[in-house]
């Protein structure tokens, strides 16, 4: 593997998987680097509870990196765009506009996830997922869910397996909040 050295203390940065997405952590300030589609995708990853999220970000916080920083990746110079967190927009990240990846600052991560994560969008995902839950466990509405699924076109790509029960999802519940039919 190529090392990647951290901006900001340029000690080599370390591979893990967080929330099951790889990762490069510096040892030192623990800024992370990541795929920019990544940092979406564990925005929306609701495995560690929002306790653990805000002592995570307390953890590892130890102040934004004014300074403009090179991508580890392509050495090229990043863009500095704010957090999308509420009440931390002077928080920044750093984005290379080349390879798509970001720099977040020690604890920035849990914090982008923490704010995400108590959005209403995010609260509502959760509510069709607890309605999955409730559907599966039902045998009759599983069946009939099974059967609307099958009788889908095929995807055309590969999320589209995902979006695709999604959609179905929406549909049920929606018959189910207000009693119409399909
Ligand atoms: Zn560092
Ligand atoms: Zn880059």
């Amino acid at each position: 593997m190529i090392s990647r050295d951290c901006p900001i203390c340029a000690v080599p940065l370390e591979q893990e998987t967080y929330e099951g997405f790889p990762l490069w952590r510096c040892p030192e300030c623990q800024g992370t680097l990541l795929d920019l589609s990544r940092y979406e995708a564990i925005k929306n990853v609701p495995e560690k509870s929002l306790a653990d999220l805000e002592a995570e970000a307390q953890a590892g916080f130890q102040g934004d990196n004014p300074q403009p920083i090179r991508c580890p990746r392509c050495r090229l110079a990043m863009a500095k765009r704010p957090l999308p967190v509420p009440g931390f927009e002077h928080l920044h990240f750093d984005l290379c506009r080349n390879c798509s990846f970001v720099w977040l600052d020690g604890g920035e991560l849990a914090l982008a996830q923490l704010a995400y994560q108590a959005t209403p969008a995010f609260r509502d995902k959760q509510e069709m997922k607890r309605r999955a839950a409730e559907r599966d466990a039902d045998p009759e509405r599983k069946a009939a869910f099974d059967e609307a699924v099958a009788k889908l076109p095929e995807p055309p790509g590969i999320f589209a397996g995902a979006f695709r029960e999604a959609l179905i999802d929406a549909l049920f519940t929606y018959r189910g909040r207000y009693g119409t039919r399909l």
